[in-house]
């Protein structure tokens, strides 16, 4: 190539895995390297293209998209985890995603990217670029805190069912104390052969990637990005918040099921900083008995708030009488939430999370301090980092994991009353938690902003995908 003549823009395939959680952050993601100068594109199914298609339609992200493959255990047109019937439903998923691997070969090859992203639950994928000989870089849709305790937890076996529930268990290797009661550890990971399975899979598939793309920034965890660099050896690169490159808070992921005027006019009616807001992320569903204990300790509480709920899961369960208590400072969201918007609404002082990591961080990008309710996944961990590491939240007390409703403990009215009433409270210690989540919001947007720290690892790793382009 002469020297004059410009080099060939990057070109970057995304494929998140088919889930709100996780193809919201791609997506983010997607826009952000396109706002880089690179040419994007994003791998999905028509059911999903319709939700995405909303966040790309300003940017220059393609989109590629193939039918989803048929299974006889999966209702036609159910093409994302947070729309399957049931929870069982959830391993025919995954082999029926397991289908794209050819049309996503053929997609590949013919787009000729410098290198894929692809998600954790899609280990095939790195077969894929191995054929290619192009780099696949992984992206879990968590933090490297939580990578590095599930890093320990493997390495040291710790999901021993036979010790009591209530055994406190030490993370060996951190750079911190991490312990975790017995009974919030998810054993499944080595007990249930298909999940241990596609935790076998994705370990070696990992093994064999380029590096790994993080939704996090490093001021929020450098202990943790040090660690997991030069202790466990991974390249990774910290390129978030990316939900801050959603210039439209209001459209993003399903259609709201709010006016943004109404939402916005009763958020203006309300003082600073006193609202809490309440949302469990994209998939959970609580049963009747715990709805009921959440809408009364809310109303205990005393605070506003804005509680967002799955359509079905009120009618019926929470008194007439609460909605009529609780009219002017309550305000139920039936349906999908624009969670951005709410989070940065000046009015907002407190999150009630599942602590899934999305919303963690977006609640950490707002300066909003935390009430932590984790439930699965790598939710327990989060809340350790939001909780005893950065001291931005105070939890309601949930001491089982479980994916199931049935698996867990119900949660009382009275531990959402003190966790609310906690963070949103007076004393130094409420308006020292408050004074550390507004610096880590500041820090977060530091982090995206030319010169920051994700600012500079999405830079460091585009001139590494070119430096590779030029030696091959
Ligand atoms: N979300 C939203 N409105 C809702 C529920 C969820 O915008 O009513 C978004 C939220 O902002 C976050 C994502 O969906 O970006 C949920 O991801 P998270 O990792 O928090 O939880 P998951 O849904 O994966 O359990």
């Amino acid at each position: 190539m002469g020297s004059d003549m410009q080099p060939q823009p990057l070109k970057m395939i995304f494929f998140p895995f088919m889930a709100q959680g996780h193809i919201l952050p791609m997506v983010d993601m997607a826009n952000l390297f396109a706002s880089r100068g690179v040419q994007a594109a994003i791998f999905t199914t028509p059911g999903n293209a319709s939700v995405i298609q909303p966040s790309i339609s300003d940017t220059q992200v393609q989109l590629l998209i193939v039918p989803f493959p048929s299974h006889p255990q999966i209702p036609p047109g159910c093409e994302n985890a947070s729309s399957l019937p049931s929870l069982e439903m959830r391993q025919a998923f995954f082999l029926a995603i397991a289908d794209l691997r050819e049309p996503f070969r053929q997609t590949v090859q013919e787009f000729r990217p410098d290198c894929i992203v692809t998600d954790m639950f899609l280990p095939w994928t790195v077969d894929v670029a191995a054929d290619l000989n192009i780099p696949r870089l992984v992206f879990h849709g968590t933090n490297v805190f939580s990578r590095c305790c599930i890093d320990s937890f493997d390495r040291h076996n710790l999901a021993v069912q036979e010790n009591p529930e209530d055994q406190l268990v030490i993370h060996p290797g951190l750079p911190h104390e991490i312990k975790l009661l017995r009974s919030q550890l998810d054993s499944s990971r080595t007990s249930h052969p298909s999940r241990a399975a596609l935790f076998k899979a994705m370990r070696e598939s990992e093994s064999r990637s380029y590096g790994v793309v993080v939704n996090s920034f490093y001021e929020v965890e450098p202990d943790y990005a040090d660690h997991y660099r030069s202790v466990l050896g991974k390249k990774s690169w910290h390129v978030g918040p990316v939900s801050l490159c959603n210039t439209d808070a209001f459209e993003r992921g399903n259609k709201a099921a709010i006016d943004q005027e109404n939402l916005v006019s009763w958020l203006e009616t309300k003082a600073s900083r006193s609202v809490v807001y309440v949302c469990f992320g994209s998939m959970v569903n609580f049963p009747a008995e715990q709805i009921r204990e959440l809408a009364l300790g809310l109303e205990a509480s005393g605070h506003s708030f804005v509680w967002v709920v799955r359509n079905h899961q009120i009618e019926g369960i929470v008194p007439e009488e609460f909605e009529e208590r609780t009219r002017g400072r309550g305000l139920i969201i039936k349906g999908w939430a624009p969670q951005i918007l709410i989070l940065n609404h000046r009015s907002v002082g407190c999150f009630v999370t599942h602590c899934g990591w999305n919303s963690s961080l977006e609640g950490i990008t707002a300066g909003v301090p935390l009430v932590t309710w984790p439930l699965f996944a790598e939710q327990f961990y989060n809340e350790k980092l939001i909780v005893d590491v950065l001291k931005i939240g105070v939890g309601v007390g949930v001491e089982k994991y479980g994916i199931v409703a049935e698996e867990r403990e119900v949660i009382e009215a009275a531990r959402v009353e003190r966790a609310v009433r906690e963070v949103l409270g007076g004393g130094e210690e409420a308006e020292e938690r408050r004074r550390r989540a507004r610096e880590l919001g500041k820090a977060a947007r530091r982090a995206v902003e030319e010169g920051g720290s994700s600012y500079v690892d999405v830079s460091n790793l585009m001139q590494e995908l070119i430096e590779r382009r030029s030696s091959i």
